[in-house]
């Protein structure tokens, strides 16, 4: 296991490094929900595709830079270290049209890639639904064979995106007597036709990041399907990993987040018993580092991350709470004022951190469902009881 970086990784850092600075946004952008916020994003986002770093990670075949983990992990360091916007079309680049890469037709890869990278289109994730999150199985979202249509019904709900996006990959259940985790599919599909309404869902920060779909009678083409009829569920296994598993920079961003609590923990005066907390936390934050460089190593030589990607995702969201509760603990009454507030009222730094580690715990598999995966698979424990 060699858990450094190359000569090669350091030459990329210096030219991501470079271009990073000389373009970024000189402003935080306003959120993308709003119209403006989203025409901002785009710019933002078109820069960074003219210029090659839209997925540095892709196969080249598809407009990225073909470069292994370690390179895309040099990437996410360097953008996440100067806290540059969230990437517009996360949903895609990370999981969503990799695993259309992973199980889709050459007609399919054609069809639904070039759009992601220029952000021509924009994805969302359809799985989650009133009653199925944890348990994704009891989706209940059908979709009907008429002909060479599929006629969809029914609802998804926290829908990160769905505000913004025009495309969405989803689970539906197209046999309805087969058993739960059979007669489940896996589509792709434009938002923009009859049938679909999607309606926003005003958060406490006061955008819309999430949305709920409501589908009635939507017809979409069964060339939609991606891995087969009914295959569905193998198919979703490749998302639900690419998202639990990508560090994506939660290292660097977690790093950044000690840093500011040493600030703090400093302005505070330091006694010995906080002292030693800082110190913990920091040991743990090293240990996180080096558990993502393993993790990416692994990765990197093509093999299976297996459960340490769950290990990984449970660890940096705790960490991120830790952090972020000590940092409330130490202000006390003056912790929530202490952050400038973001253009149009969005919370500040600091919070937006707190807060997203809380959320954290539940997207992407909640942090009991991480700890049922390493229990399970990880240290063979009993498998819990099913109703
Ligand atoms: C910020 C954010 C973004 C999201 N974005 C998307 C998105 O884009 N697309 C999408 O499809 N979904 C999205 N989700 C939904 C997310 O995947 C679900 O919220 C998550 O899977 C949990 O499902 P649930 O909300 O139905 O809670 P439930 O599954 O009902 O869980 C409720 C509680 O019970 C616990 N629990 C459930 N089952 C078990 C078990 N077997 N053992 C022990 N404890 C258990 C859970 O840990 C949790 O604490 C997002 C959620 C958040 C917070």
């Amino acid at each position: 296991m060699d858990l450094t970086f190359t000569a090669e990784d350091e030459q990329f850092r210096a030219r991501v490094s470079a271009w990073l600075d000389e373009n970024r946004p000189t402003s935080r952008l306003l959120p993308p929900t709003t119209p403006e916020g989203f025409r901002q994003h785009l710019d933002w986002e078109r820069r960074l595709f003219e210029a090659g770093f839209a997925a540095p990670g892709w196969p080249e075949e598809f407009g990225g830079l073909g470069l292994d983990l370690w390179g895309e992990t040099v990437f996410d360091e360097e953008y996440v270290a100067r806290r540059l916007p969230e990437r517009l079309n996360k949903m895609a680049l990370i999981h969503g049209a990799r695993t259309v890469m992973a199980h889709g037709t050459a007609e399919q890869k054609a069809r639904w890639l070039p759009g992601v990278l220029d952000c021509s289109d924009i994805w969302c994730q359809g799985f989650s639904e009133p009653g199925a999150g944890s348990d994704l199985a009891a989706i209940r979202t059908t979709g009907r064979i008429e002909g060479d249509e599929i006629v969809l019904d029914g609802q998804k709900t926290w829908t990160s995106n769905g505000a913004i996006a025009t495309r969405m990959y989803a689970l539906i259940r197209t046999d309805p007597r087969a058993s739960k985790h059979r007669g489940i599919s896996f589509v792709v599909f434009d938002l923009d036709i009859d049938g679909v309404e999607i309606r926003p869902m005003r958060q406490l920060h006061g955008n819309s990041g999430f949305a709920e779909v409501f589908f009635t009678g939507a017809r979409i083409p069964v060339s939609s399907v991606v891995g087969g009829l009914g295959d569905g569920w193998r198919v979703a296994q490749t998302a639900l990993k690419l998202e639990r598993g990508a560090s994506r920079g939660s290292h660097t961003r977690l790093k950044g987040h000690l840093d500011g609590l040493v600030t703090v923990v400093d302005q505070a005066g330091a006694d010995r018993a906080l002292t030693e907390r800082l110190g913990a936390l920091r040991s743990w934050v090293y240990a996180y580092v080096q558990s993502t460089y393993a993790l990416t190593d692994t990765v990197a030589r093509g093999g299976d991350e297996g459960v340490a990607a769950s290990i990984n995702k449970l660890r940096s969201t705790e960490l991120q709470t830790a952090i972020g509760e000590l940092r409330l603990e130490i202000l006390g009454a003056a912790g929530p004022v202490v952050d400038e507030l973001g253009p149009a009222g969005e919370l500040g730094g600091f919070h937006r951190d707190y807060w997203h580690g809380r959320a954290a715990e539940i997207f992407a598999g909640t942090s009991e469902i991480q700890k049922n995966i390493i229990a399970e698979r990880g240290l063979g424990l009993p498998r819990e009881p099913t109703a």
